[in-house]
């Protein structure tokens, strides 16, 4: 089956409505938060600090620690509280998609502590996640080579689409078609990709067609956050 629009109206290669706050969080040393329509993530930063117990110091750089974490209310069936293998291998994966912007070697010693809280879940939590990560490194301060962008493609009946709701990412239409949702991340300065994850199937020529689209997204998410970081200097 070929679709003709999506279920909710929008473009294929249309993000739903984006929203940056920054410094939302006034005790955190930095913070940010990024919307994807019903996708919502806060980001703190804290740090950098020095790292306690001492023998986990690495003395020629700072260590990048991310706790990410969705609430009990973000989705409509109440959520179990703590970490969970999900919530380790998201916080490990967005660590990976951030650290090597961060110019970490400025802060041997220390700990750069970034927390992420979904307040609502719509799919696509880690791309918003690291959005809005990238936005509350800057607002610490810390020195970055580029700001992060990420998204999150997904392939539906042949067809590339970006930013997966989660009625798109659980859409099945037989064993053989269902969503794949791939969330990527970039550098889009370089064009280096710093994260590539992919749920479900997807052909080798597709996977090329749903990097590219992911890359022109995140241009225009990167847009986004500049301008966001440029309101803010203006502001201050
Ligand atoms: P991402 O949010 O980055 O797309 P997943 O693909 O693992 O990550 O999750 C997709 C979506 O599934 C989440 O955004 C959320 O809407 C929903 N979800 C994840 N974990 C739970 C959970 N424990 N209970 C209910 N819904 C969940």
């Amino acid at each position: 089956m070929t679709y003709e629009k999506r279920f909710d109206g929008r473009d294929f290669d249309e993000t739903r409505e984006t929203k940056v706050e920054i410094g939302i969080i006034p005790r955190a040393d930095g913070s940010a938060k990024f919307t994807f329509g019903n996708t919502k993530a806060i980001a703190t930063i804290y740090g950098p600090r020095l790292l306690h117990p001492q023998h986990h110091q690495d003395p020629e750089k700072a260590k990048l620690r991310c706790n990410y974490d969705m609430l009990s209310f973000s989705v409509s069936e109440r959520k179990k509280p703590g970490p969970s293998r999900r919530s380790t291998e998201v916080s490990h994966v967005i660590e990976n998609a951030l650290s090597s912007v961060v110019q970490l070697e400025s802060f041997p010693g220390t700990a750069v502590d970034l927390e992420i809280e979904v307040i609502q879940a719509d799919a696509s939590t880690r791309c918003a996640g690291i959005n809005a990560a990238s936005l509350a490194l800057a607002h610490a301060g810390i020195p970055m080579t580029d700001l992060i962008s990420s998204v999150s493609v997904g392939c539906i009946g042949n067809k590339i689409c970006i930013d997966l709701r989660k009625e798109e990412e659980d859409y099945e239409e037989d064993d053989e078609k269902m969503a794949t949702d791939i969330p990527m991340a970039f550098s889009t300065r370089t064009g280096k990709m710093t994260l590539l994850q992919l749920d479900g199937k997807i052909k080798p020529k597709m996977l090329k067609e749903a990097i590219d689209a992911g890359f022109k997204a995140c241009l225009k998410i990167n847009e986004i956050q500049k301008k966001a970081l440029r309101a803010l200097k203006l502001k201050e």
